[in-house]
Formats: structure tokens, C-alpha cells, sequence
């Protein structure tokens, strides 16, 4: 999908993806509120075919780790080239992050979903195999971003996690931003329990205090609640400084 500008004349929200697997995409991101704000033009996406830089009849894009051991690692030349035809694009802008999706990289986090999320885009390459050859990353620039400590196949679906995870951060992509701001990460802590109708449930009544209409009694009762999951469920965030609202 290229990268036109919105009805306002402002350019969308960017999302560029150099894979081996272009079909994966849209995929999920295809669907609900990223969907949707896709369609509507908040954000646009495309995906850069590696496979179209690789070399030879069988448009090789991989060869064997230097110094052996098991499997391929994607080539410089090749992905270079990739990001270079990107770069020759809009989504080359010079102020587009770039980023390596990496088992090893920075642990992406809500703020830092924030930060991407206020510029212009990302330009994304997802690795396949062992990875990616050393040299390409750090010659043009490539920031390596974690979903988790877990390895995956590939990149595509750790690419998707951050797009999603920016995309509904967009103005205009979700209803009201009040959800937003009462999401877990947001302030420091997670999100309190929800629930809602039925009023009693399998003999689970709804909390009383949340049907009591009191709005400060409420606000109060969910941070209480928030502020118990955290310390419960992640110590870690409750050590850290929260954000300044
Ligand atoms: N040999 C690599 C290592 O041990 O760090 C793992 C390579 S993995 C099989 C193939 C690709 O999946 C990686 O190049 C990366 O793009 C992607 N990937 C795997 N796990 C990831 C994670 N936790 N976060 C982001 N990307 C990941």
C-alpha cells in the first residue's frame, strides 16, 4: 500500500517492512482498529520483498555463518540494497527510525511505543534464520527493538507487535483517548479489574463500589486495585519512576 498523504494534506503515520514474507502482511493488522485506521489512511504500510534483492536464479539472499556453525545469516549486500531501494521511497525519510526486530535488542515498552508512535513512522527490517549480517546493521543504522525474551522464527510478527502497539497510539485510531490513559503502563502501574454486565454472575457479584455512581469512590477503589496488582504481579514497575502526567 504506497504511502499517501491524509484528506488533511499530512503525511500518515508510516510503517515500512523489509521480509521475506510480504504476504504476511497486513494480516492481523489488517483487521479491527488498526484495520480500520488503515483504511482510513491514519497510518499506511508497506512491505519490501527481500527476495527481489537477492542474487542469481534463485534470488539467494542468505549464506553460512562466518567462522561455521548452524545456519544462514542474511547477507549485507542483499539487505542493503533492500534498504536502500526503501530509502529512495518516502519511507526512506531521514528522520524515520529504523529498526531490527532482535531477541537481543532494547525491550519495547509502552513508552517507547509513544515515542515512535509521535514521529513520522518506522522502518522495520525482520530477520529470518540466524539473522542478519553485523555490518549492514550498523552501516545503516539500524536500532535493534525486543518483543521479549523468547526467539521466534522471524520478524514479521514481532514487526506487527510494534506496529500495532504504535498504531493505536494515533490520533483518531481509538474512540476516546480517556482508554488510553488509564491503560496499564500508562502511569507506572497496570490496569485495575474490569468487569461488567451481568450484575451477578455464576454467584460473582460486580464490586459494589463500582455501581455506587460515586466517581471519586471509583477512581479511588481502581488505583487501590492497580497500585495491589503491580506491587503483586510487577514489583519491577513500582520500583521504576512512573511517568510524569
Ligand atoms: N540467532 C538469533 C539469536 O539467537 O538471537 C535468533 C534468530 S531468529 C530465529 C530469526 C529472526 O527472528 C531474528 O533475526 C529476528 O528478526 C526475529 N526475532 C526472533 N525473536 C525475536 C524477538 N524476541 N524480538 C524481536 N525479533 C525477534
Amino acid at each position: 500500500m504506497p504511502h499517501t498523504p491524509k484528506p488533511d494534506g499530512s503525511q500518515p503515520w508510516q510503517a515500512t517492512v523489509i521480509t521475506l514474507f510480504p504476504e504476511m502482511f497486513p494480516g492481523p493488522l489488517g483487521v479491527s482498529l488498526t484495520g480500520q485506521a488503515l483504511e482510513t489512511g491514519l497510518w499506511s504500510l508497506q512491505s519490501i520483498p527481500l527476495r527481489e534483492f537477492g542474487e542469481g536464479r534463485h534470488r539467494q539472499v542468505d549464506d553460512t555463518p562466518a567462522g561455521g556453525g548452524a545456519g544462514m545469516v542474511l547477507r549485507a549486500d542483499i539487505v542493503a540494497a533492500a534498504v536502500d531501494h526503501a530509502s529512495s521511497s518516502s519511507a526512506g525519510r531521514a528522520d524515520i527510525p529504523r529498526i531490527y526486530l532482535s531477541p537481543r535488542g532494547r525491550p519495547l515498552t509502552q513508552e517507547f511505543a509513544r515515542e515512535l508512535a509521535a514521529g513520522p513512522g518506522a522502518l522495520m527490517l525482520a530477520g529470518r534464520f540466524e539473522g542478519v549480517d553485523e555490518r549492514v546493521r550498523e552501516a545503516r543504522n539500524f536500532q535493534e527493538v525486543s518483543i521479549g525474551d523468547y526467539v521466534l522464527s522471524g520478524g514479521e510478527l514481532a514487526a506487527m507487535v510494534l506496529i500495532d502497539a504504535c498504531v493505536r497510539l494515533l490520533p483518531g485510531v481509538l474512540g476516546g483517548s480517556e482508554s488510553l490513559e488509564h491503560e496499564s503502563f500508562e502511569n507506572g502501574l497496570l490496569e485495575y479489574p474490569q468487569y461488567t454486565r451481568p450484575r451477578q454472575w455464576e454467584g460473582h457479584p460486580i464490586p459494589d463500589v463500582l455501581l455506587s455512581g460515586d466517581h471519586g469512590r471509583i477512581a479511588k477503589w481502581r488505583h487501590h486495585r492497580s497500585t495491589e496488582l503491580t506491587r503483586a504481579r510487577r514489583p519491577d514497575l513500582i520500583a521504576s519512576k512512573p511517568r510524569e502526567k
